[in-house]
């Protein structure tokens, strides 16, 4: 165990908090980055990695929501075109892109109107943080920026902005923020239960996955933002219902599926689908499925493959885009509060702060775009209720976002498009950060987010975790027998998580 970390244990143990937050997600970073920068004495406690969960599976799109004006949710659109604009501003170019995004319109001429005037009324709501501007394109001009799309039908097309984030790196940014304002964070820590006392809650009880040791913690205020697993440690009784929606998304290599902009596609259940351009990749997602199975097994399966396939096949015919050409799939869940609706795509993607009589609060819902705002609507929640001064007395400050260079000159490249020399400096200085800071502690916590990475099906990608393993054990110190079981694990785990896709990919015939 690094000395590092054995000191954030020893502090976790000893000292007595302001606020414990369970869940490293965006949402428990966020609220612990913005609690330790108003001056609390903060622990964060993540079960697995720090952006396991839901937050590293999304679409990576800072946006306001387009699609639910369609369902009258005019006040959260609002709300979360407001965050995009302020986070793309302090987040910088170099983190956030903006980019066009084309909706191809189709259809009966009531449904175009309606998306003629949702997208005006989107513009709208936008204001002074809008991130370009809206045009109104002839079908010539759509197929002129994408000649690959299905001109069938084609009645025009509006273009509009959104901005583009690399999810994982963006939690990780948080996580360090929190770090650096005090917290105490720890990673591979499994929050088991409450500690209560007369009916309050006190702290909680955790375990250190790594070396199995049972401990707890202590606090004046807890927050539950362990997004799907809310319930799971807190118990059924202390936080609300969820009814968790499950999204998938395949990614390509731009050589194979060139674009140049953003598509959003209507499915054949006329639920929208988006290609999006993403460094050297592009990413088309996502599904949105109810799901009652086991949260940390969550995968993509053939039903979602085959759906995103023929959707891509269908509107873009020029592309022959094929399912050899996938390089990486990934599924992850909505925490979806539970609600009228009879599919998961209708309930409502607002967040909910929920304090039960314990003291215990609970942060769910909402959108990678919107944490900063769940974050300030749960410190203001903290304290008034249980004690006679706000805990955060000034009001809850933003995430700084200061700055550190996120992994590569620009992320949006691609890591692994880089060539070796330059790659392996980069995995280099990515380990050797998160080392001083954040304690990696698996190949998996490495290649999977501290890289990021999003091509592990293609050939080359074997070799790199051969390459990257080697680094890390320098760094890490692992002997010659723990990188070898480090590789086997990672490997393993990859071989079971793309299983269905590796199916999917393999030509008719085939094995894979
Ligand atoms: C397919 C899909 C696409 C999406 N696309 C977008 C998008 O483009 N833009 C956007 O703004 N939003 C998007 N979202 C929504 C957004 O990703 C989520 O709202 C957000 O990531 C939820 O974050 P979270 O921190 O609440 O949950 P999570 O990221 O799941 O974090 C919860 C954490 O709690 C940890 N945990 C669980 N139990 C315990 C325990 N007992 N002890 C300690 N830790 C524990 C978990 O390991 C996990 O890391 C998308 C969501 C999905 C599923």
């Amino acid at each position: 165990m690094s000395a590092d970390r054995a000191g954030r244990l020893q502090r976790l143990g000893s000292e007595t908090f302001d606020l414990i937050v369970v869940g490293g997600g965006i949402t428990g970073a966020a609220i612990a980055a913005q609690a330790a920068q108003s001056g609390l004495a903060t622990a964060l406690l993540e079960e697995q990695d720090f952006g396991s969960g839901t937050s590293s599976a999304s679409s990576k799109m800072l946006h306001g929501g387009l699609r639910y004006l369609e369902h009258g949710k005019i006040k959260l659109v609002k709300e979360a075109l407001h965050e995009r604009g302020r986070l793309v501003r302090r987040l910088g170019t170099a983190r956030a892109k903006t980019i066009p995004f084309l909706l191809p319109l189709r259809g009966s001429s009531s449904r175009r109107l309606q998306l003629r005037f949702g997208t005006w009324l989107y513009q709208r709501l936008s204001g002074s943080l809008a991130l370009g501007p809206r045009s109104v394109l002839s079908p010539e001009q759509v197929l002129q920026k994408v000649p690959q799309l299905r001109s069938e039908g084609l009645r025009g097309g509006i273009e509009y902005y959104e901005g583009v984030v690399d999810d994982t790196f963006l939690v990780l940014e948080l996580v360090h923020e929190a770090a650096d304002a005090g917290a105490v964070v720890l990673n591979h820590a499994n929050v088991t239960g409450p500690l209560l006392t007369g009916g309050r809650i006190e702290g909680v009880a955790f375990r250190d996955l790594l070396s199995g040791t049972e401990s707890t913690v202590r606090a004046k205020s807890v927050v539950n933002a362990a997004g799907v697993w809310s319930r799971s440690w807190a118990g059924e009784s202390r936080s609300p219902p969820m009814r968790p929606s499950k999204g998938v998304h395949l990614v390509f290599r731009k050589s194979s599926f060139p674009l140049s902009e953003a598509v959003v596609m209507e499915a054949e259940d006329r639920r929208w689908v988006f290609a999006l351009p993403y460094g050297s990749l592009v990413v088309v997602g996502t599904t949105d499925t109810d799901y009652d199975g086991d949260y940390r097994r969550v995968r993509p399966q053939r039903a979602d493959l085959e759906y995103l396939m023929s959707t891509v096949e269908r509107e873009f015919p020029g592309a022959k885009v094929r399912p050899q050409d996938i390089v990486d799939a990934y599924a992850g869940l909505r925490p979806l509060l539970a609600g009228q609706g009879d599919t998961t795509s209708e309930l409502s993607r607002e967040d909910l702060v929920y304090v039960d009589p314990s003291g215990l609060v609970t942060t769910v819902g909402g959108k990678l775009t919107t944490h900063a705002a769940m974050a300030r609507r749960t410190l203001d929640r903290l304290g008034p209720s249980s004690r006679s001064r706000p805990l955060v007395p000034a009001g809850p400050k933003e995430p700084t976002y200061s700055g550190r260079p996120w992994p590569g000159s620009d992320w949006l490249l691609g890591t692994f498009a880089l060539e070796p020399p330059a790659r392996q400096a980069l995995v280099r200085s990515v380990v050797q950060e998160a080392v001083q800071y954040l304690g990696p502690c698996t190949l998996e916590d490495i290649i999977d987010r501290r890289l990021h990475a999003l091509n592990r099906l293609e050939e080359s990608f074997d070799g790199l975790i051969e390459e990257i393993s080697r680094t890390a054990a320098e760094l890490l110190e692992w002997p010659e027998e723990e990188r070898l079981h480090q590789c086997q694990n990672y490997r393993e785990h990859l071989r079971e998580y793309e299983q269905e896709t590796l199916r999917f990919r393999a030509p008719k015939g085939g094995s894979a």
